[in-house]
């Protein structure tokens, strides 16, 4: 296994680092945690085998301050907290790996994995790109100001009303099969323009197979497609690909066919500038590989019958045993993951094609190398708070908390989201009353939706010293995907509220998002 390099712990590109310097939360990137607070938030709830989340710094002020219950009193509960700062470091990491490979890298934000406006303004502050996902999204970087050359439409989807408005503002269109291509020239006859397209792929081969996608032109089938555009009123500015995992090594194979097919293009008589690699850089969740390593050791056995269970109703999170075998496979992201962000982004750049690394022949077709994270990027820049209702005990026996979210708002279409969750109490002086609960208890934290499969946490969880109403629960690390990706009106509650900390924590603001019409 390679040794892997602690990228959170690497500083910032020092543009930022000095300008952080003036605030106390935006320090907190450049600093590491305290060792003794950073305790102190963790011991009021951990996981029956603990999974330990990586913590920013502001994450643990944020918690200490004495102002989180005031924030969930006058927003709702739950209530999200971000803070773009951790942003620019990410960032800056997968600058980094790229310029050390004298890569031209242009990032675009992929905003689909946290719809809060202030990442948004942080890219066009920062001159990088964004990937929007809808009209929605794409409408509201132009508002804010985003540049059309620095946007891109990748959306799944795309209506003519989308096509029209990308091609009235110049946006770059990742055009995914033949009847978009044709809608696409339709609109642009129409309007006597013409339309800037990157061309999407897939079913790229990759040790003798064909990776399975939706998406895209397949690189097989559809080969001839350089030589059909040329009668259309389409501008191929580059190829865009985005695979399904976190694999180094099916980037390197999606990328050297991607270059085959700018070679292609350029015979055709198209003139491409950019390889577009999408997104899937991992990052990581929980600061310790064998935390990670021992609960999947010890949920294989208790699915076994061997162990007690760590899950609820000894859920399996992808697994099920059939016949006295366990099969399956985790359908969970992978919290802990070795490379990630830059070094791994550096694995790709060196990698060989015959006599030469990614990188070499990326410059030798002039190309710049585009991505699009969304998840790797928002690492570290958000937590989801919310109050505990009641405590109640199931027949077994055990402890069902009920807090006042519900699962969608801290979730992705994954099965578990597994990091354990602090506990902030409502009240730390000694005037608290002392109940049966204020020793250990263990049990699952539930949510409002009026399911039975309603847990907001699949893993049984330790409260030490008890958990009261009132009191806090937070979700570390939420700020990719699992705070809006599927965020439900569901019961007509309403959505959670985005509250920004920058700089001072009096500083606290609610995103523009907020505002916003539905
Ligand atoms: C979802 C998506 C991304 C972002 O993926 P991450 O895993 O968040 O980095 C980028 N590009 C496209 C086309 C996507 O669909």
């Amino acid at each position: 296994m390679p040794i892997a390099v602690p990228t959170h712990l690497t500083s910032n590109d020092s543009s930022d680092a000095i300008s952080n310097r003036t605030s106390s939360l935006n320090q907190s990137v450049e600093s590491s945690v305290d060792v003794a607070d950073e305790m102190a938030v963790r011991s009021f709830c951990m996981g029956l085998l603990p999974l330990k989340a990586r913590l920013e710094p502001w994450m643990v002020r944020a918690v200490q301050s004495e102002s989180l219950h005031e924030w969930v009193e006058q927003n709702g509960s739950p209530l999200n907290l971000l803070n773009v700062d951790p942003m620019r470091r990410n960032v800056g990491e997968l600058q980094r790996a790229a310029s050390d490979a004298e890569v031209d890298l242009r990032v675009f934000f992929a905003r689909k994995a946290n719809k809060c406006l202030s990442f948004v303004d942080l890219a066009n502050e920062k001159g990088w790109g964004v990937d929007t996902a809808s009209e929605n999204e794409l409408k509201q970087c132009l508002q804010r100001g985003v540049a059309p050359a620095n946007l891109i439409c990748t959306a799944a989807v795309k209506s003519e009303t989308l096509i029209r408005l990308c091609l009235n503002e110049e946006v770059c269109i990742a055009v995914d099969n033949h009847d978009e291509l044709n809608r696409i020239a339709d609109v642009a006859m129409k309007c006597a323009c013409r339309s800037t397209v990157a061309i999407r792929l897939g079913g790229f081969e990759h040790k003798e197979k064909k990776l399975p996608t939706r998406f895209g032109f397949d690189v097989d089938r559809d080969r001839n497609l350089p030589f059909e555009l040329g009668s259309l009123p389409v501008d191929v500015e580059g190829v865009h690909f985005h695979l399904d995992g976190y694999d180094a090594d099916q980037r390197v194979s999606a990328l050297a066919t991607a270059m085959d097919w700018i070679e292609r293009l350029q015979d055709a008589g198209h003139e491409p500038t950019f390889i577009d690699m999408g997104g899937g850089v991992p990052m990581r969740y929980l600061d310790e590989e064998s935390q990670w390593l021992e609960f999947w050791q010890q949920h294989r056995a208790a699915m076994l019958g061997k162990s007690e269970p760590l899950t609820y109703r000894g859920h399996g999170l992808g697994t099920m045993v059939v016949d006295g075998r366990l099969v399956g496979t985790p359908k969970v992201y992978p919290f802990y993951q070795s490379l990630i962000r830059g070094p791994w982004l550096s694995k790709i750049l060196n990698a060989r094609l015959g006599d030469d690394s990614v990188a070499e022949r990326l410059k030798s077709l002039s190309l710049q190398l585009r991505c699009e994270p969304g998840r790797s990027v928002l690492d570290g820049c958000g937590m989801t708070v919310a109050r505990v209702e009641y405590r109640k005990q199931n027949a077994d026996g055990d402890w069902l908390v009920g807090v006042s979210m519900n699962r969608t708002q801290c979730r992705t279409s994954s099965e578990d989201f597994l990091v354990d969750p602090l506990v902030v109490p409502s009240s730390k002086d000694a005037s608290r009353i002392a109940d049966e609960t204020d020793c250990t208890i263990e049990g699952y934290l539930v949510g409002a939706y009026c399911t039975e499969s309603e847990l907001l946490c699949l893993r049984k969880l330790r409260f030490p010293g008890g958990i009261r109403v009132g009191d806090l629960v937070v979700f570390p690390n939420t700020a990719g995907y699992m705070m809006h990706f599927l965020e439900s009106r569901s019961h007509q509650f309403p959505l959670a509220k985005n509250l920004v900390l920058s700089g001072e924590i009096a500083a606290a603001e609610l995103d523009l998002i907020d505002q916003k019409p539905d």
